[in-house]
């Protein structure tokens, strides 16, 4: 039986014990993790341009997430205060609901062609159609080993855009990319295809990329809690959280904040996953706005018969378990290892939990007691390490901090400063 109780209370040495004994990490994993082994200086300088060194952030986990059954230690890499322990405290009222259960819709990339200069678009577009195989061949063709691994473009759409009297027509070419998110492997078929459009069409092309706005690769989490799991006054706060969600359909400056909790969740897991977080953002912030209004992400509803809070929440999510980054990073390697080495779907079904474990935690904060009471705890710990407490003296200066009226960092200083003397 492992000990994950109190874990937020342990020292370093007694959380790593804990994840030992649970043998999650192989001895080379958990020796990386042990010695807290970062990314070195040549590695760095090797991935992007004009390095001078290597920027480090808290590396976090939170114990016993349920995922479709499966009991996950989540890694979150984070700046901001309390984003773990909401996490950890929304994880373990699922926990003891039967977890998080997700559904992979599919798990395609979409990238596009656009073209322009072209006379009569309705017969382009049919003409393209018509075409439909021998461009998938083409797609084929540029990246073979994709192919090879049983991936591969596998369809193409075609649409007619006008936007101040200029129209487009926009090859959609739709790609298997496997356990890789696909940029390149997309770029590159879609530079292939771009030629032969051209010729095909007589247009022009504009660009040949990518989209981020991954609607082919959607994933659901949902998660059912029964009223009395949320404390005594458990159906009145179910039936509040109903309302905040409704409301964060409603109004699009609620929506922003009900999102950005969302993410203070997925981007701590995608960042330690070693996936490209801009692009996640990117797929799901304009996911949130497919009505053409920009919406909550995710939705509450009280099932009044069951006594259930039923929290469901979609979102692409093309992450990926290899390219990039992934294999080069050693705490991403870490990581990957804690989480048992899933496969891209695997990997999108936890992210996507965890951002629905993040929005229930703030949810039940804000229609609670509100989220002040236990942020400017977490606040103020952040304030007396800026005014310089050093961990000897750091609880003591936190709660005097809270006890003082105006909690800020020259009061911070003038408390750290009485230890000086
Ligand atoms: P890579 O270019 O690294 O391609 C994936 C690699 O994984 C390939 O080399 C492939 O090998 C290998 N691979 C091994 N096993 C598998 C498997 N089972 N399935 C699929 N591939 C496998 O990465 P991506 O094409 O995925 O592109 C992601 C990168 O692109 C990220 O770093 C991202 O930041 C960046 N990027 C993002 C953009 C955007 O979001 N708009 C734009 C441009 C770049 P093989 O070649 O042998 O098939």
């Amino acid at each position: 039986m492992n000990n994950w109780s109190g874990f937020y209370k342990k020292t370093r040495d007694e959380r790593l014990n804990v994840i030992k004994e649970a043998n999650i990490l192989d001895n080379e994993h958990f020796d990386l993790l042990n010695n807290n082994k970062i990314l070195d200086f040549e590695t760095a300088n090797n991935m992007v341009e004009n390095v001078v060194g290597t920027f480090s952030l808290p590396f976090s986990v939170v114990p016993n997430f349920v995922v479709d059954k499966k009991s996950y230690l989540v890694p979150m890499v984070t700046e901001e205060p309390s984003v773990v322990a909401a996490c950890s405290n929304a994880g373990k009222i699922v926990e003891r609901c039967g977890g998080f259960s997700t559904t992979i819709h599919d798990r395609k990339m979409i990238g596009h062609i656009a073209l322009y200069d072209i006379n009569d678009v309705e017969a382009t577009c049919n003409l393209i159609l018509d075409n439909k195989e021998l461009l998938l061949k083409t797609a084929n063709e540029a990246y073979p080993s994709i192919v090879k691994r049983g991936g591969g473009a596998c369809d193409l759409e075609v649409k007619v855009l006008t936007e101040d009297n200029t129209s487009f027509v926009v090859a959609y070419l739709i790609v298997d990319t496997l356990e890789a998110m696909g940029a390149n492997m997309l770029n590159t078929m879609l530079e292939a295809v771009k030629i032969s459009l051209e010729s095909l069409t007589g247009g022009v092309a504009l660009m040949a990329i990518l989209s981020n706005y991954a609607t082919r690769s959607l994933v659901s989490s949902r998660c059912e809690i029964p009223f009395s799991n949320l404390g005594d006054n458990g159906e009145y706060l179910a039936k509040r959280i109903e309302l905040a969600s409704k409301f964060a359909q409603a109004d699009t400056y609620r929506a922003a904040t009900h999102n950005k909790g969302i993410f203070n969740g997925i981007d701590s897991i995608v960042i330690a996953s070693g996936n490209d977080w801009r692009a996640i953002e990117a797929s799901c912030q304009s996911w949130a706005a497919r009505d053409g209004k920009y919406k909550g992400l995710s939705t509450w509803t009280c099932d009044l018969e069951k006594q259930v809070l039923i929290g469901e929440l979609t979102l692409p999510m093309p992450v990926a378990s290899v390219g990039g980054s992934i294999g080069i990073n050693p705490s991403v390697k870490v990581v990957r290892a804690m989480l048992g080495n899933p496969d891209a779907k695997t990997l999108a079904s936890i992210i996507v939990s965890v951002g629905l474990a993040q929005n229930l935690a703030a949810l039940r904060a804000l229609v609670g007691d509100g989220i002040q009471k236990g942020h400017m705890k977490l606040h103020a710990k952040s304030l007396a390490i800026l005014a310089g407490a050093t961990t000897d003296i750091l609880d003591e200066v936190v709660e005097k901090l809270r006890a003082e009226k105006h909690m800020n960092l020259a009061t911070a200083k003038e408390i750290v400063s009485t230890y000086k003397k």
